[in-house]
């Protein structure tokens, strides 16, 4: 490992635990940190309070963080003083780090005898690789832990009062994943399938081919008017929601020039956000009442 790719804060102090995670951590006797040993962890989607306890208690061990581009500074602030912190994405325009050599890094800082902390963003096994570096760990023999964080598909959502499964809308909801090695919209998708079965769909990291995307949901059925959501920096100070419908959804991003991240979902559940908006009602949004309608169906019923 080369030490021009170690990142230090400059000054950084460990920041201390919140009152009670140090307590909670011993009691509910939360691991210790074996050095030789690889922890995949989820950070969840950038909301330093939508950390887990194994993940606070990660960070307050680990020798080495390699971090990935979704993965909040400031969640990277409660890391040990010790601890190298190690940027593995892409940065001023170079191309992001091969997975493989990312892998490799993992393996070789774990035979160094370091405690290395993998930190993703969401959740490693959600659209992150975290299988592909588990396997690469396994194959090499380092024994990993995996720790699970709230992912963006279904957290980041949440906190635009967007829930992904709602009883009077879905009883199913598809993952998807817009892009591709190769840059191309997923080809290998039952689009038709998804269209007709799945009445709420995520998409992660699709922005730039929501338009091919939206257009072949319509082809296969989906109407034109269907409520879709983008959710930008979901759970950070920055988040920004825009809501719009399928055929409308390209323009309107163009028109807000709306950037990745972005969290999408289509269907109905999008139309909940009128109710639920509880972030939004914090800053004076009065919330709707039964945004669905369906109450004067279920008090007749
Ligand atoms: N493992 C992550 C997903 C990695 S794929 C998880 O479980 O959330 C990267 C994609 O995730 C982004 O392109 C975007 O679609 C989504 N994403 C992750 N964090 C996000 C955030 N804070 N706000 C909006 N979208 C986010």
């Amino acid at each position: 490992m080369s030490d021009d790719k170690v990142i230090s804060l400059t000054g950084r102090k460990s920041r201390p635990l919140p009152d009670g995670v140090g307590e909670a951590a011993s009691a509910l006797g939360l691991p210790a940190f074996e050095p030789g040993w690889v922890w995949l962890v989820g950070a969840g989607p950038g909301d330093p309070g939508l950390l887990t306890l194994h993940a606070l208690n990660a960070l307050r061990q680990a020798d080495v963080v390699v971090y990935d581009a979704l993965v909040d500074e400031t969640v990277l602030q409660f890391a040990a003083p010790h601890a190298k912190l190690e940027y593995s994405g892409k940065r001023g325009g170079k191309p992001s780090p091969k997975q493989r050599d990312i892998s490799a890094k993992l393996v070789g800082l774990a035979r160094e005898g370091k405690r290395v902390l993998r930190l993703k963003g969401g959740d490693p096994f959600v659209f992150g690789r975290g299988g592909e570096e588990a396997l690469a760990l396994v194959d090499a023999g380092i024994p990993f832990r995996l720790v699970p964080g709230v992912t963006a598909g279904v957290g980041g959502l949440g906190y635009a009062g967007i829930p992904v499964t709602h009883r009077d809308v879905n009883h199913a909801v598809t993952f998807v994943t817009g892009h591709m090695a190769g840059g191309n919209v997923p080809e290998n998708l039952d689009w038709p399938s998804i269209a007709k079965g799945s009445p709420v769909i995520v998409l992660y990291m699709a922005l730039s081919h929501l338009g091919e995307i939206s257009k072949l949901l319509i082809e296969n059925g989906r109407s034109a008017n269907e409520p879709v959501a983008l959710v930008r920096n979901a759970t950070l100070k920055d988040q920004t929601v825009l809501e719009t419908t399928l055929d409308r959804a390209v323009e309107d991003v163009a028109r807000a020039e709306f950037k990745a991240p972005a969290i999408i979902v289509i269907g109905d559940v999008v139309k909940l956000r009128e109710g639920l908006d509880w972030l939004g009602a914090l800053e004076g949004r009065i919330l709707k009442r039964d945004p669905l309608g369906v109450r004067g169906i279920e008090d007749a019923g």
